[in-house]
């Protein structure tokens, strides 16, 4: 069912740009989920990995030049990775805005993003920070599970299928990430600190909430549509 805020959404003829922003096994994926559900799938959800993913499985030539560097835990080209942005929020569901995951993860990605969103007349994003330890994010990516068609995810830990390696949605065989290996694990976190946390330094106070993402989802997802009810309240 839509949210009051879906509803506020659709009567303001405005659009909406979230950025989710956290280390990698923060939860970006889940509360991503619930928050276009809650808003009523009027905007839709860009995950890059979930793109870059898709190119390699598709092998295209963006898809074979990006493999190598995504196994190792590294970041792809700023270039590579903003083209591919830039022709996706061109697609006719982006009319209404759209909501980012894992972009941008870089500050020459943020500043692009803002000549972009600027360049189309869009707003400035609102920044959701999921925060939570790295010792945390390593136990949590070591044991997690992804259905291989539709992406749902899994836990063997806090969230296991119903049926051991199968998905709960429509049955097809679970699988780890490839990059979900401890030691790429901890190489993607150190891309992170040093590449991707002075992102948060680029975004004004009243746009960016820092949040505690360990803890359990409905508690976090609780304070985002507050944060998201807020922040449009003051809007109209
Ligand atoms: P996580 O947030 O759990 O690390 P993602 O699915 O967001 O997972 O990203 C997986 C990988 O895809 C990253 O480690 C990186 O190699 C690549 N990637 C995703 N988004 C970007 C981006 N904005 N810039 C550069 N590389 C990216």
């Amino acid at each position: 069912m839509q949210s009051r805020f879906g509803k506020l959404f659709d009567a303001i003829q405005s659009s909406l740009i979230i950025l989710l922003y956290g280390p990698p096994g923060c939860g970006k994926g889940t509360q991503g989920r619930l928050i276009i559900e809650w808003l009523g799938n009027t905007i839709p959800s860009i995950s890059t990995g979930d793109m870059l993913r898709a190119e390699i499985a598709a092998r295209t030539p963006l898809g074979r030049e990006v493999q190598s560097i995504m196994a190792a835990g590294g970041l792809v080209p700023d270039g590579l990775i903003n083209a591919a942005l830039c022709s996706r929020i061109q697609q006719p569901d982006c009319t209404r805005g759209f909501m980012l995951d894992g972009y941008p993860r870089t500050v020459e990605q943020a500043e692009y993003l803002d000549n972009l969103l600027a360049s189309r007349n869009l707003p400035s994003p609102i920044v959701i920070h999921l925060d939570v330890p790295a010792d945390v994010l390593v136990g949590r990516m070591v044991s997690r599970r992804q259905c291989s068609q539709c992406g749902e995810m899994f836990n063997i830990l806090s969230k296991r299928p119903k049926v051991v390696g199968r998905c709960d949605v429509d049955g097809s065989p679970l699988i780890m990430r490839q990059d979900d290996h401890e030691d790429v694990i901890r190489e993607r976190l150190r891309t992170y600190e040093k590449l991707t946390r002075p992102v948060v330094a680029h975004y004004p106070s009243d746009r960016y909430f820092q949040i505690s993402g360990d803890r359990s989802t409905p508690y976090i997802f609780e304070e985002i549509t507050g944060i998201l009810e807020s922040v449009m309240d003051a809007k109209t």
